[in-house]
C-alpha cells in the first residue's frame, strides 16, 4: 500500500541553540554534527520525491536543534532552497522545531510565508524547577505563549515531552501532560529520558547527582500520558528514540526499550 505521508528529513543538530540543555546529545542521536550546507536540500528533497509512489502529504521537516534560533541568514537559506519545491507543489509544507523561547509573532509571518505550517514546541516539562534544573533556559510562560502565538498564526503544533528530567516527580510530569492537553496539540511526541554520553546529565550521572528512573517506573507514567492524550483526543506520534547505532553508541544508563511503545501497550491492557 501507498505511504499516505512523506516525510523528508533534514537534521539541524544544535543548531540555534543558545543553550546546552543538559540531556541532550544531538550528535549522538543523530550521528551529525555540523550544519547541512543549503546546497544539499534541493538534492535531498529531489532523492525522496524520486523513490516515493504515494500520491498524499509531503512535508520538509527540519528536525533538531531550534530552528528559529539561527541566524536569519541561515533560516532564509534553508527555507529558500526549499521554496521553489513548495511554489511547484512537489512539496505540501514544511515543518520546523523549536524552542519556545524562539517563537514570536514577526517570526511565525516569516515561517507562514514561505510554507511552515507545522511547528514543533521541545516543551520538556511545564515545571519552572524542572526546566532549571536541565539548563533549558526558558519558561513554562514561554511555552505557554509560543502554544498560543502558533495556534493563532493558524499553523499545526506539535509539543515535545520528557519525563524523568532531573527534579521530575510523577506528579509534576502529569501535570505536565495535563498542561499540554489543555493547549490542544495537534499531536505529542514523549521521550524518556536516557543519559547519554558527552551530555552535562552524564556528569551529573557520573557524579551521583542524576539518577535516571527505572524502566517500570517510566512505563507507568508514559501509559498514564497516553491514556490522558488519548481521552483528548491527542496523537502520541512518537514515544522514545528511535534505535539507532549512535544512540546504541552513546547511551549510557535510562530507562530505554526498543520496543518501549509496545511495553505501553501492554501496560494499558492490562
Ligand atoms: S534540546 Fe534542543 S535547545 Fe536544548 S541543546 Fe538540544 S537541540 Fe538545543
Amino acid at each position: 500500500m501507498a505511504k499516505k505521508q512523506l516525510i523528508i528529513p533534514v537534521f539541524v543538530p544544535f543548531g540555534g541553540c543558545r543553550h546546552q540543555c543538559v540531556f541532550c546529545d544531538q550528535e549522538g542521536i543523530t550521528g551529525k554534527r555540523a550544519l547541512p550546507p543549503f546546497e544539499t536540500i534541493a538534492p535531498t528533497i529531489e532523492n525522496y520525491l524520486s523513490t516515493w509512489k504515494g500520491t498524499g502529504h509531503r512535508e520538509l521537516a527540519f528536525y533538531g536543534g531550534s530552528f528559529t534560533g539561527l541566524p536569519m541568514e541561515a533560516q532564509k537559506g534553508y527555507l529558500e532552497a526549499a521554496r521553489p519545491y513548495i511554489e511547484s507543489g512537489k512539496i505540501d509544507s514544511v515543518r520546523i522545531s523549536t524552542r519556545p523561547d524562539s517563537i514570536d509573532a514577526p517570526t511565525l509571518g516569516f515561517l507562514k510565508s514561505y510554507g511552515v505550517k507545522t511547528i514543533e514546541l521541545g516543551v520538556q516539562s511545564m515545571s519552572d524547577g524542572v526546566l532549571k534544573a536541565s539548563g533549558r533556559g526558558h519558561t513554562a510562560e514561554d511555552t505557554r505563549r509560543a502554544a498560543s502565538l502558533i495556534k493563532d498564526a493558524g499553523a499545526r503544533l506539535g509539543l515535545q515531552i520528557m519525563p524523568g528530567l532531573p527534579g521530575d516527580t510523577e506528579a509534576i510530569i502529569l501535570d505536565t501532560v495535563d498542561e499540554a492537553v489543555s493547549l490542544s496539540p495537534g499531536f505529542v511526541r514523549i521521550y524518556p529520558t536516557l543519559v547519554l554520553r558527552n551530555t552535562p546529565l552524564f556528569r551529573m550521572y557520573e557524579r551521583g547527582e542524576y539518577r535516571p528512573w527505572a524502566l517500570e517506573d517510566m512505563v507507568r507514567v508514559c501509559s498514564e500520558a497516553m491514556r490522558r492524550f488519548a481521552r483528548s483526543g491527542i496523537t502520541v506520534i512518537r514515544v522514545g528514540l528511535q534505535t539507532t547505532e549512535d544512540l546504541s553508541l552513546n547511551l549510557v544508563a535510562g530507562p530505554y526499550h526498543p520496543s518501549f511503545r509496545q511495553l505501553l501497550d501492554t501496560d494499558r491492557a492490562l
